[in-house]
Formats: structure tokens, sequence, C-alpha cells
């Protein structure tokens, strides 16, 4: 019981507003994005959101900036890209800041990062490809966030094409698949706040491909020292190989992991320093897009010597 209490208390602990366009989610909604502008070609796609936050928001809250952390992501991107007019940017790139200059319009073609107030979340994104027959289905947990996401998604005016429920998102995939549309994308973005997490995303992801072997499955995953971690992708690889489905993984570090003490005498572990995005499933076209875009990134966000890309796929 004692453990459940502490589990509880740490989910709701997260929120997604104090880490929104760090270089995690750079990584992840450039990825999702690629995954959305292909597979929304064709017949009625239905997306699903297992973990979707509030949808939108600012960077310039409390939230954000105590953290900081877009200021290791979004905003050092746009740093680095600000008012270079001829510099060469990888397709899938230039397409996320097109979309953020359609939220902030002092961003346009300049992308100046002071003129960067709202940031996307995966909802938000999801929703700029719904026309028409395609749909929607968004779970979040916590109360706050839930509020925020129904009222984020209600402006909108999307519909019925368009559905936030407060459920757990691992449970509530089960009974989604296959969908009627028999074309989905799942995203699955969990804050692993809780050890667990590792556990149920392996759990659900494996039931999900017995149920429904042809959706795409896009997974988030923080690379950090941390055995359940580091085994994440792995199990991913082997279950995708098991149902005999194609996977990518596609890997990004901005810096070090190591322990530093300050001037306190403190120890202090530097935050996240990488991330991936495992897809089970991919489009053909994501591995090019990918492969223009990860050595970019790694340029523009890599803060120390550890900065890497990693792109990898297989079936
Ligand atoms: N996908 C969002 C995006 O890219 O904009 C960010 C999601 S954030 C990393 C994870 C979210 O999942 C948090 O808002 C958290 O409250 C929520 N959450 C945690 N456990 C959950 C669960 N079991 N089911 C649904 N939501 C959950």
């Amino acid at each position: 019981m004692a453990y459940a209490a502490v589990s509880i208390a740490a989910m709701f602990s997260y929120r997604h507003a104090f880490h929104a366009g760090n270089h995690a989610d750079v990584l992840k909604h450039i990825t999702l994005l690629a995954l959305l502008k292909y597979l929304t070609q064709k017949e009625a796609l239905t997306v699903i959101d297992t973990h979707a936050g509030a949808g939108l928001y600012r960077l310039d809250s409390d939230h954000s900036h105590t953290s900081g952390e877009a200021q290791e992501g979004v905003l050092r991107l746009s740093a680095a890209l600000h008012d270079k007019p001829g510099a060469e940017v990888a397709p899938a790139i230039a397409g996320y800041l097109d979309l953020l200059a359609g939220l902030n319009p002092d961003f346009g073609a300049s992308h100046d990062p002071a003129a960067l107030r709202v940031y996307p979340g995966s909802p938000f994104i999801a929703s700029q490809f719904l026309a028409g027959r395609h749909k929607l289905k968004l779970f979040e947990l916590h109360p706050t966030d839930f509020r925020a996401l129904s009222g984020n998604i209600g402006q909108l005016e999307l519909g019925r094409g368009a559905a936030c429920a407060m459920q757990d998102g691992f449970e509530a995939l089960r009974p989604l698949l296959p969908p009627p549309s028999r074309r989905a994308l799942v995203i699955c973005d969990p804050s692993y706040e809780m050890k667990t997490d590792y556990g149920r995303v392996s759990a659900v992801i494996g039931d999900a491909l017995k149920r429904f072997p042809t959706g795409t499955y896009a997974i988030w995953y923080p690379l950090i020292p941390r055995p359940e971690a580091h085994d994440l992708p792995k199990k991913l690889k082997t279950l995708a190989s098991r149902a005999g489905r194609a996977w990518l993984d596609a890997t990004l570090t901005v810096k070090g992991s190591k322990l530093h003490k300050t001037v306190d005498g403190e120890t202090l572990r530097p935050g996240l320093p990488a991330s991936g995005m495992f897809v089970i499933n991919p489009p053909y076209t994501l591995h090019g897009e990918l492969k223009a875009a990860l050595p970019q990134l790694e340029q523009w966000l890599g803060q120390d010597h550890n900065a890497a890309h990693c792109l990898s796929q297989g079936s």
C-alpha cells in the first residue's frame, strides 16, 4: 500500500509544463510531425495519444521559467537559426518551425526565440492534421492538465473528430484496438516518473501488437543511467521482431550524464541528457526524414562533446 501511495504522489508531481519545449520534446514532436504528414495522406487514421498532457503550453509561464528546460530545446534551436535566412534546414525541422510560426506570429521566418510564447504539445500537433475523416483520441490522468487539455482542444472546434478522457492511457488503449478505421497511430509518451511505467509500456505495446499488428506505434523514452530505461528499447525491438514488424529507433544526446559538484559541495546530476523515439511500423519516409534532421539537431542542440545521435532500424 505504501508503494502505491508513493507512486500516485509521483505521478501527480509530474507536470509537462515544466518540460515543454525541452530537447526531448523537439525530437518527439519533429518525429510526430513526420509521421502525421505521411499517415494522414491516405485513408482515415485514428490517432491515439495515451499520455496527452495539456495540449498547449506557455513558454513565458512561471512553470517554464522555473525549469528553464525550453532553453535547452526549442529556444536553443531557434537561437541557432535566428536571422539566418539562408540556413539549410532539414525538411522535418522546417515543418516544425512552420508549426511554431503558426502559433507565434512574431516568430515568423526570423526564428527569434524571444517571440516564442506558445508551445504545442502532441494533441495540438495531431489536431493540425485532423481535417475530415481522421479521428483523435486523447487520454490524460492529471486533473489540472486534463482540464487544460479539454479547454485547449475544445477551442479548436474539432467536433466529434476529437475526444479527451481523464483515464489511464495504458488501460484505455486495449479496447480501442483494432480501430474501425483499421489504420492507427498510437503515441505513447509517459513521464516515467514511476518506475512501473517502463514495464507498462512494454506490456501495453506487446498486447497492442497482438491485437493490431499493423498499427504504427511511436514510443518516447528517456536515455538515463537506470536499468529500466536502458532495457526498454531492447524490449521494444524484441517485441517488434517477434511480431515480424519493422521498427526504427532515433536517439539524440545533448550532453553527458556525469554527476558534478556545486561550489557548495552538493552533488548534482545534470537534467535529462538524452532521449529516444522508438517507432514500430514506421512509414518508409521516416528514416530519410530523420537521417537529414538528426545531425542538425545534434549540431544545434548539443551542449558538450557528448552530443550524439543514432538512427537504427530493423524488421
Ligand atoms: N505527450 C505530451 C506532449 O508531447 O505534448 C506530453 C505528455 S507528458 C510526457 C506525460 C503526461 O502523462 C503527463 O501530463 C501526465 O500527467 C500524464 N499521465 C501520467 N500517467 C498517466 C496515465 N497512466 N494515463 C494517462 N496520462 C498519464
